[in-house]
């Protein structure tokens, strides 16, 4: 296992958004433009909420409406930009998918937690697989599901790291 790390991409988030639009026959309007700046300002996962709330903070931001929130959101996974990787509390939870190495998750049944790795083996192995298929991959997802260490750690030896302490 290694950590993910971002990758260099030859134009910004918010040109390559502006040139999804303009095949849409969209502009890139000030509102949108703030959005995108938001979702891109970190590689955390992220839901509709976390965006209300940074661009809520911003100087030049102002409150915008939830149904517009979910539309640029749906406009940034079609252009290829983000995409979900789980429903965690009945919201929709994404990630980059521009400018971010291939990985796969982890997530926990019991807490939500994602937990993010990147293995060259599994990498190689689907190629091989698609390869016998004689199917072009672009990239692919792998996701296991089920307990955490933290969640499945028994409670007695939780308690005596504290008793240490
Ligand atoms: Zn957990
Ligand atoms: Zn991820």
């Amino acid at each position: 296992m290694k950590e993910v790390s971002s990758v260099d991409v030859a134009i910004s988030p918010t040109e390559k958004f502006q040139e999804y639009l303009t095949t849409r026959g969209m502009r890139l309007t000030r509102e949108r433009m703030i959005f995108v700046e938001e979702v891109f300002a970190d590689h955390e996962h992220f839901d509709a909420d976390t965006i209300i709330e940074r661009v809520s903070h911003r100087k030049d931001g102002r409150s915008v409406s939830r149904s517009t929130v979910y539309r640029v959101l749906g406009l940034l996974e079609e252009a290829g930009m983000i995409r979900k990787v789980a429903r965690q509390n009945d919201k929709d939870v994404f990630e980059h998918d521009y400018g971010y190495a291939q990985h796969d998750h982890f997530i926990c049944e019991k807490c939500g937690e994602l937990t993010e790795f990147s293995n060259d083996k599994i990498r190689q192995m689907v190629e091989e697989i698609a390869a016998e298929f004689g199917f072009r991959l672009s990239h692919h997802r792998l996701e296991g599901h089920g307990v955490c260490a933290t969640c499945s750690a028994p409670p007695q030896r939780r308690h005596h790291k504290l008793d240490m302490i």
